[in-house]
């Protein structure tokens, strides 16, 4: 009993896919259907998006503004992808965890490698397009990006998917109700760990007479 008695802290979701594979519609499903999560909002040096706002999708900035907080410690982690610079803010994360909400990140694979070896707990789930062919069709269908970018977000696949061995769990979004259907589950399961359940085992320690 003693070994699984932990502080109270959220569960930390990180996702990973090649964009444009369908990971920001698997993550807004999840956050409508269940209320209570955080999305860890990162910093960009990548220019917004139509309809992206400040501090919402992203925190846009400079890139001497993104160099100067990675220099002082700001990142939990942080890469270079697709030419520009992303990072996750150290301590809005870790304020989230520690008030015991659940935290979904959308960062690509190096940025999940540095959070899986530097915080030893969370679930880590990487998503596949089912073809190439069916990720261009998706990338080109979204509209947002240019041919130049296109191209180099295919080229950035490959490597994603290279190193995608290591990740928890993988989904191949192909149906989107069924890869939706199996991220729900994989969270659901991922919930039922003692690591979530703090006020359950001072429950249970009151209730037994449990030192
Ligand atoms: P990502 O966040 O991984 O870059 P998006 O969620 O923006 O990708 O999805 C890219 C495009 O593919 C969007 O136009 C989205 O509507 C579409 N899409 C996502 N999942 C599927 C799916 N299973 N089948 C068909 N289209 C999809
Ligand atoms: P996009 O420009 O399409 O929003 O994101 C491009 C890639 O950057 C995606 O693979 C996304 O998951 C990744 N990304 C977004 N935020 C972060 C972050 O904070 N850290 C890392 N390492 N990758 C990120």
């Amino acid at each position: 009993m003693n070994d699984a008695r932990h502080d109270s802290t959220g569960l930390m979701l990180v996702i990973s896919a090649p964009s444009g594979t369908g990971k920001s519609t698997l993550i807004r499903r999840l956050s409508r259907e269940f209320q209570g999560f955080a999305f860890s909002v990162s910093c960009t040096t990548r220019a917004p998006r139509a309809g992206e706002v400040h501090g919402r999708e992203y925190h846009f900035l400079t890139r001497d503004d993104f160099l100067a907080r990675q220099e002082s410690g700001f990142f939990a982690e942080w890469a270079e992808v697709h030419g520009h610079f992303y990072g996750t803010p150290r301590q809005a994360t870790e304020d989230l965890l520690a008030q015991g909400r659940d935290v979904i990140f959308d960062i690509d694979v190096q940025g999940a490698r540095q959070l899986k070896a530097s915080i030893g707990h969370g679930c880590f789930i990487f998503v596949f397009p089912p073809s190439r062919e069916v990720l261009e069709q998706r990338l080109t269908g979204r509209g947002t990006d240019s041919q130049e970018t296109i191209a180099r977000r295919l080229a950035g696949a490959k490597h994603e998917i290279c190193d995608s061995h290591w990740f928890d769990h993988w989904i191949v979004n192909d149906n989107l109700s069924v890869a939706y259907d199996q991220l729900r589950a994989i969270y659901v399961a991922e919930k039922t760990r003692p690591l979530y359940h703090a006020a359950w085992q001072k429950t249970i320690a009151t209730q037994w007479g449990i030192e």
